[in-house]
């Protein structure tokens, strides 16, 4: 039997609860002095507060002192596109000097270059290149993380993509959930044809969903709801077909253009409905009503120079509001989910208590994984970081540092 104890922590700072949390109580954290944490066999076995310390704590295998500082429950990053061929740096100066989506596209870049790139990678060489992203996340206080496929758009490479996560989900210490993007957007050869949208989500009906599903190499499926990629009616129907297959849904809404996507959301009980910079009144009230996990990603907004998704609202309205990186070569660049925190804060005017809430027990919520972490409680897995800081005050105001002084994953320190 392994056991860790740690102890001397300053603050241990933590939602509770297995659910999502929304309204006032996105806002609620335990907050406990002088703590200390018990963990056995990579659960929580005992949490002790003013300077108390567990049964059995001073005979642990290992103790590790946490000097005073703060400690939370491990980060759960809830959208990521973490794996991809090649990167997208060059398109950076063309940007600079002023061109569109439409002019990258056109010079053969943006997201097709990334699926040219994609297809053309081996299993290991995705295998390699995501294992990397995956221990600097890691680093920087994330203990579980979504990934989605989505830059195949063929069977064969989208395949490729979920069996190298489900890979590194076995072989790493960071728990990674799997999401089907096939509709991600719509493939060169198909952009050609007449109806060709209309076509490829019959393909990912008919094949792509019912095979990913066989082979159990997802739990959930998204698609790109926006102006130029799929219409309102075209991602009904992949969610629709989705769902009757068992999957749980997401799709990315409103992002550029209120499109329908975050009414559908509601409407279609998805999980959560993703980037929600341009909802509407309708979208917020059926999200609202069906208790869709609002997946709001500020470092795409801060890289794109666009504006920012209204968080305050959505919390005010009773939508669980969780942040996540939305890590991408073409979008977002960065898996920083410490930069997210401070954006939240500083562009969305979520309190420090809100915030920990939306990169802990709401995303892991909105991954199925809320039973397991997400907080600091007895029977849950013993995830946690311990910050360069003294409170959550600090973490969301010291930007552009890794304050993650070190990550524990299931009571092992990594
Ligand atoms: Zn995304």
């Amino acid at each position: 039997m392994a056991t860790l104890l740690v102890k001397n922590i300053g603050l241990l700072q933590t939602p509770t609860g297995n659910y999502s949390h929304k309204g006032a109580e996105q806002g609620e954290n335990l907050k406990l002095k002088d703590a200390a944490i018990f963990i056995e066999d990579g659960i929580i076995k005992e949490i002790t507060a003013d300077g108390a310390i567990p049964a059995g704590g001073e005979d642990a295998d290992m103790i590790v002192d946490a000097e005073g500082k703060l400690v939370t429950p491990g980060l759960v990053d809830g959208h990521t596109h973490m794996i991809f061929g090649g990167y997208r740096q060059h398109e950076i100066p063309m940007k600079i000097k002023g061109a569109t989506y439409l002019d990258i596209l056109k010079a053969g870049g943006g997201i097709l270059d990334t699926v040219r790139k994609t297809r053309a990678a081996s299993f290991e060489e995705l295998y390699g290149k995501t294992e990397g992203f995956l221990d600097e996340m890691l680093g920087m206080g994330v203990t579980t993380c979504e990934a989605k496929s989505g830059y195949g758009l063929d069977l064969e490479t989208e395949v490729k993509m979920l069996e190298v996560l489900k890979k590194l989900n076995e072989d790493h210490p960071v728990d990674v959930v799997t999401t089907f993007m096939g509709a991600h957007a719509i493939p060169e050869d198909y952009k050609t044809m007449e109806n060709g949208a209309d076509k490829f989500i019959e393909l990912l009906c008919e094949e792509m969903l019912p095979y990913v599903k066989e082979h159990g190499l997802a739990d959930y499926a998204d698609i790109f709801c926006e102006e130029g990629v799929f219409d309102a009616p075209q991602s009904q129907k992949y969610l629709e077909k989705a769902k009757e297959l068992g999957f749980k849904l997401r799709i990315h809404a409103d992002e550029i253009e209120p499109m329908g996507g975050s009414v559908l959301a509601g409407e279609i009980s998805a999980v959560s409905a993703e980037h929600l910079i341009a909802i509407d009144q309708a979208g917020l009230e059926s999200m609202a009503k069906a208790g869709v996990t609002a997946m709001c990603l500020p470092a795409t907004s801060f890289n794109l120079g666009v504006s920012f998704a209204p968080a305050r609202k959505m919390i005010e309205m009773g939508i669980p509001v969780a942040t996540a990186s939305d890590f991408n070569p073409g979008s977002c660049p960065s898996l920083n989910l410490q930069f997210v925190m401070n954006l939240a804060c500083l562009r969305y005017k979520l309190l420090p208590e809100e915030i920990l809430t939306a990169v802990t027990i709401n995303p892991a919520c909105a991954l199925g994984m809320g039973d397991k972490v997400g907080t600091l409680e007895v029977g849950k897995q013993g995830d946690l970081v311990i910050w360069d800081a003294p409170d959550m005050d600090f973490l969301c105001y010291r930007f552009g540092s890794n304050l993650a002084l070190q990550t524990i994953k299931k009571g092992m320190l990594v």
